[in-house]
């Protein structure tokens, strides 16, 4: 069904929202909310990798003003599935620039990888507001995005479910008197497997997360438990929080997200089901809240929630991650870069699963030596480093083969 799109009415009460990376999952989430409520939410515009028959379906479905697909050889099968909807199109990196500066109230930030980089930075110079789920944007260039979102004065919105808890609890009036932040991790699917059983799972294994159904890259991070320390990163940026205040406790239910502890004692956590719908939500009602048909959790079905320590040993991906951090510089930039080469090796049945940290860890010694983990001053440097650290991957992922 095609719907047309009636625009910000006058009071202003129906929010325009622009989904970048519409059709994954995340993407999925937020347009399930859009879609739940519209009178609250219209869709502006839409952009895809290459799915173009989902992209073209959703805009004509969700009467979107644009769609760009990023694949340019996929440009004209997008024209001609849109053609005569009055839904424009566009292509390439000059498409989804445009799709995330066109007049938006929240752009929604769910590209996977640092493909996402420029399009947030594109939605913040055109004065929107962004709701990242791209944790890679900020894993690579924090201080440039966090700086560019200040300039703006409209706080990043974190849909990454353990951000989303933690923007409830923050009490940035306090902040000083803040201890402790902390992020929960299901443990994923590998949470009680030896290391060498670890070291040679298979794709299908690694892509069985217990609670959360997620795009194939980030549920490989599950597994690794790279996916936590690249959300000690974001947290890093969207908190101004320093390393010695963040730590990670796995939780496997999944139930609550993320903690903050006072210097007075309490310790606030934020509950909620294993539901991507929730966070997305939030951030689309933000600053208000909104009813929103997301998953119930019940405590008494519940009976008890668990908690243990992250084994760095076990889950090298962690350690880097954390080490990476600590260097700062370029090196987290390296470090996802590599991850990325990584996981589609990984995936593409080229290299184990214990390939992984092998690889990435390498990369970030190489890029040190070579002395090129310094900080990016600018977009282009984050990008440039970005470049060179995936030659360097895919150079050694031929001698680890
Ligand atoms: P998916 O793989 O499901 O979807 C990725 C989206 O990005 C798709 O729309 C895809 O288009 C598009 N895309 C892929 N590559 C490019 C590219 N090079 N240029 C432009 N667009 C591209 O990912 P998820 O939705 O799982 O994750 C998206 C982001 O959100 C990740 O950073 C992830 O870490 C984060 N996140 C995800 C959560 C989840 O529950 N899934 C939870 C918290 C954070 P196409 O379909 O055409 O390939």
């Amino acid at each position: 069904m095609q719907v047309s799109n009636p625009g910000t009415d006058a009071a202003g009460a129906v929010k325009r929202i622009s989904v970048l990376g519409a059709t994954g999952s995340v993407g999925d989430s937020a347009l399930d909310i859009i879609a739940s409520s519209p009178d609250r939410y219209q869709v502006e515009a839409l952009t895809a990798n290459a799915n173009v028959d989902k992209l073209a379906e959703i805009a004509l479905a969700r009467g979107a003003r644009f769609a760009a697909v990023a694949d340019e050889s996929r440009y004209q099968a997008l024209k001609e599935a849109l053609s005569g909807s009055g839904v424009t199109v566009g292509a390439g990196l000059s498409g989804l620039e445009e799709a995330a500066s066109m007049k938006a109230d929240i752009v929604v930030g769910a590209i996977v990888g640092a493909a996402g980089i420029q399009p947030t930075m594109a939605s913040l110079l055109a004065g929107n507001q962004v709701a990242l789920a791209n944790k890679e944007a900020l894993v690579c260039a924090g201080d440039l995005v966090m700086a560019e979102a200040a300039k703006l004065g409209k706080p990043i919105l974190p849909v990454d479910s353990e951000h989303s808890a933690i923007f409830q609890i923050f009490d940035e009036a306090n902040r000083g008197e803040i201890e402790e932040v902390t992020i929960t991790a299901s443990g994923g699917p590998f949470r009680t497997w030896q290391a060498d059983e670890i070291a040679a799972a298979t794709p299908e294994q690694a892509l069985n997360h217990p609670n959360w159904s997620m795009g194939s890259k980030v549920t490989i991070d599950s597994a690794s438990l790279m996916n936590k320390g690249l959300e000690v990163i974001e947290a890093h940026h969207l908190y101004r929080m320093p390393r010695a205040k963040l730590s990670v406790v796995v939780h496997p239910q999944s139930i609550i997200h993320g903690l903050v502890t006072y210097t007075d004692g309490s310790m606030l956590a934020h509950l909620g089901a294993a539901d991507m719908r929730i966070p997305v939500a939030h951030c689309l009602a933000w600053p208000e809240r909104a009813p929103a048909n997301t998953r119930r959790i019940s405590l008494i079905e519940l009976g008890r929630l668990t908690f243990e320590a992250p084994d760095l040993t076990r889950f090298p991906c962690l350690r880097l991650a954390l080490e990476a951090l600590d260097e700062g510089g370029g090196l987290p930039n390296i470090m996802n870069a590599a991850n990325e080469i990584a996981v589609a090796a990984f995936l593409a049945g080229q290299m184990t699963f214990g390939g992984i940290p092998t690889l990435v860890e390498r990369t970030m010694l190489e890029m040190q030596k070579a002395g090129e983990s310094g900080a990016a001053g600018s977009i282009e440097e984050v990008l440039a480093t970005d470049k060179s650290s995936r030659l360097v991957a895919e150079r050694l992922l031929e001698r680890i083969n």
